[in-house]
């Protein structure tokens, strides 16, 4: 057990899982492509853990680069409007492929697919290493999930729990309180 800020973590997915999640995943992608070359594209901050060990298991040449969604400063907060930092690349005619952390209510994957919108690519593909299918509220295919898990805030491999944990090599979940009742 760890504990970040005020909150206690559990093991929860390993190293090797998630090795052999992302293995499975490059393969299947890769006989998915074919020969083209795809453009690999990290959503920052937390899916720079995912990118890095995935593109190395990637039996095929391919294009990598990140991107990273930030919120328009000096709108309402309740204004869920987003900006997209990073992309210079001409992306017209490729294969496109997002490789995100965690898919969670599809808020930010919404995000994605209107930006992507205007970019003219020739097809559009969405693989996440964690999903939490009872949390998801959109109607976006999503192509490759490495692992489902359930609806339940999770840290490590490049996600945080305020600020900390992104170093963490394995994943770890946030541990219920326990209520300590009548104890005499
Ligand atoms: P969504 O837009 O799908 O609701 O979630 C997008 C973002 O929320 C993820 O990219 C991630 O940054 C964050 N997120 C969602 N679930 C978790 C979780 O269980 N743990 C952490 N650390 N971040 C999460």
């Amino acid at each position: 057990m760890i504990k970040l800020h005020d909150k206690y973590f559990k093991p929860f997915i390993s190293a090797a899982q998630i090795d052999d999640a992302l293995a499975r995943m490059a393969d299947e992608i890769a006989s998915d492509i074919g020969d083209e070359v795809p453009v690999f594209v990290g959503i920052l901050n937390g899916s720079f853990m995912v990118v890095s060990d995935f593109v190395k298991k990637y039996p095929k040449p391919c294009e990598v680069t990140f991107i990273k969604l930030a919120s328009y400063e000096g709108v309402k907060s309740t204004e869920d409007i987003q900006r997209l930092i990073g992309l210079t690349q001409d992306l017209s005619g490729r294969t496109v492929v997002i490789l995100e952390d965690i898919i969670d209510t599809g808020n930010t994957l919404a995000e994605v697919h209107r930006i992507f919108k205007n970019e003219n690519v020739k097809a559009l593909k969405i693989a996440t290493l964690f999903y939490k299918p009872e949390a998801y509220k959109k109607d976006f295919k999503l192509h490759y999930v490495g692992i489902e898990i359930p609806n339940k805030f999770i840290v490590g491999y490049g996600l945080d729990y305020d600020g900390l944990g992104r170093n963490l090599p394995e994943v770890y979940q946030i541990k219920e309180t326990q209520h300590m009742t009548n104890l005499v």
